[in-house]
């Protein structure tokens, strides 16, 4: 039912969208950052990448000059020749050796002077580049070959390890460098490994040579874009979790305003949901209808007809009730006004109100209006006031009851026997009639003690002079005990449940029955 409180699951989608419209900027934000971040480290490891290939381009730069210097002297004896090729390291801030060979035979070297040792053409990237993890003066200890010539005569250059570390760390202090040439990659520790470097885990570059064998990789290590979006990005990051949060709490907000029952409720009367059901209340002898009382039903879109008792009392409690009965009463006045002449004069028209719609004048006006559609004296309008919920004597109130009675608008009192209204309070508020509460009815044969407060009750109104209308007659057993003693007027599923407008037109209009319908044959009059 609408308003009647369901254990909800701890997952449902009220509960799950909130946080899904608060992670929602955060996600975008982040997906956005995370996408700039990638480009940055995308074009600076590519621009750190260019810088170091520049460098070891400069150093075999260095190398070639050294070597191209020595190539006219290979063939020479080596004691000839030591001393240019000494030069060349002296002069050369990056070479660090320089030999001679001849017939693929290394035979004279800057450091040892006669020397004998093969040339294996196979070493060398493209016959003239060699990475070595190390040789016979410095063991384990990086050294890159530079060879020019051919294998006739040829001048060979190297560089330490140390001037390639140097490039691999300082230019890209936290990036991930290697140099690879051929089969051999050296990484920024100085370590020469064999095979394909890996990949680096974020931004990963490869940058070939044009002018010499090798290839730099760069790229960043795991985790790089995460500790830059903390580093560079703490404004923006704490912005998109305030939005986050914020959009969260507006949305969750937002579905409580919409989902509480004052607004369903709020909703409904915009939608003109309420209708009118009538129950018909027949006076004694005849059994023909004398009246109605109008009770609310809500026509919801999705729970369907749905019982005053689900609604009512949260109208009551959150005061929504008074613009509830106000357009109810219009609804009545609408509904049954092009049909007056169904009813015959001082037809009684029951219409529930609650305390606070009595803490003003207000009433007076919806009962003026709602009279105003019909012929002077063809309806009387009736107040059911419960007896469980007393309205205060006030100045208001008292002369509210009082301008009421002037303008012939009765008052009962609902559910009598239930509350505890005194003599003073009937006197008050000018009470016409006593609503026997169905509980009291249904006591009718029953043991005799019970049926003794019934009597009471029915006797106390003939002393007041009131007049009395018994609920929820049931039986027939019910309704002779009623009519054996005086009950002016009776209301009951014994003689119809509450029916819409539609059908309490065409009960109005049918011949009277056996059951005691009005004597009142217009059925022209009906529409259709
Ligand atoms: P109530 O004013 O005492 O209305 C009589 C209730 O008894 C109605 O229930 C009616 O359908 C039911 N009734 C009638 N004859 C019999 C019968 O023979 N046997 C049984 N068992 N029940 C019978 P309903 O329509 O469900 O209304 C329940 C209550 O909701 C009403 O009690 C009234 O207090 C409240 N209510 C209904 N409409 C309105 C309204 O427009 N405004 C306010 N403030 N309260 C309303
Ligand atoms: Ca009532
Ligand atoms: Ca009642």
């Amino acid at each position: 039912m609408p308003l009647s409180v369901k254990r909800k699951s701890r997952w449902n989608w009220q509960t799950l969208l909130p946080w899904a419209v608060g992670t929602l900027p955060l996600l975008c934000g982040l997906a956005i950052m995370q996408w700039q971040i990638e480009r940055e480290l995308r074009a600076s490891s590519q621009a750190t990448t260019q810088q170091v290939v520049r460098y070891v381009e400069h150093i075999l730069d260095s190398l070639s000059t050294a070597s191209q210097a020595l190539l006219p002297l290979a063939g020479k004896p080596c004691n000839e020749v030591v001393l240019a090729l000494r030069e060349q390291v002296t002069r050369n801030a990056f070479v660090r050796s320089t030999n001679l060979s001849q017939d693929n035979n290394l035979y004279c070297s800057s450091l040892f002077g006669d020397y004998q040792e093969p040339v294996v053409d196979s070493d060398y990237v493209a016959g003239r580049l060699w990475l070595m993890d190390g040789n016979s003066v410095t063991p384990g200890h990086p050294l890159l070959v530079l060879r020019t010539g051919n294998g006739a005569a040829g001048a060979i250059a190297t560089v330490d390890g140390d001037h390639l570390i140097t490039a691999l760390r300082l230019i890209g202090d936290d990036e991930v460098l290697q140099l690879q040439v051929g089969t051999h990659w050296m990484d920024r520790e100085g370590v020469v490994h064999r095979g394909v470097p890996p990949p680096a885990a974020s931004a990963p570059t490869l940058l070939t040579s044009a002018r010499y064998p090798f290839t730099i990789q760069g790229g960043y290590p795991e985790g790089k874009a995460h500790q830059v979006l903390h580093s560079h990005y703490p404004a923006l990051l704490s912005l998109l979790l305030g939005l986050g949060l914020a959009a969260g709490v507006a949305c969750r907000w937002q579905l409580r305003r919409a989902s509480s029952p004052r607004a369903e409720l709020d909703r409904a009367l915009e939608a003109d949901e309420f209708l009118p059901y009538f129950q018909p209340v027949v006076r004694k002898g005849d059994y023909r209808w004398a009246g109605a009382e109008v009770l609310m039903r809500w026509q919801h879109p999705r729970e369907g007809l749905v019982r005053p008792d689900l609604f009512i009392p949260y109208a009551e409690h959150s005061g929504q009730i008074v613009a509830m009965t106000r357009a109810l009463m219009l609804h009545t006045a609408q509904g049954l006004a092009p049909y007056a002449a169904l009813m015959e004069d001082g037809f009684h028209i029951g219409i529930n109100i609650t305390a606070d719609h009595c803490r003003d004048l207000s009433l007076l006006d919806d009962c003026q209006t709602f009279l105003q559609h019909f012929p002077s004296g063809r309806v009387v309008l009736t107040l059911e006031l419960t007896e469980r919920k007393l309205i205060e004597a006030t100045p208001v109130t008292l002369e509210l009851f009082e301008k009421l009675h002037d303008m012939g608008v009765m008052i009962a009192l609902d559910d009598f026997g239930t509350g505890q209204s005194s003599l003073n309070y009937l006197r008050q508020f000018k009470v016409d009639y006593l609503k026997i509460d169905q509980s009291f009815v249904a006591l009718i044969g029953s043991d005799a003690l019970s049926q003794h407060i019934l009597d009471s009750i029915i006797e106390l109104s003939g002393k007041l002079n009131l007049g009395i209308v018994a609920e929820g007659v049931e039986t027939e057993v019910q309704r002779d005990y009623l009519a054996r003693h005086q009950v002016d007027f009776q209301q009951g599923y014994l003689y119809a449940r509450p029916m819409p407008l539609a059908d309490f037109l065409h009960a109005l209009a049918a011949p009277p029955a056996a059951s005691g319908l009005p004597q009142v044959t217009p059925t022209a009059i009906m529409p259709g």
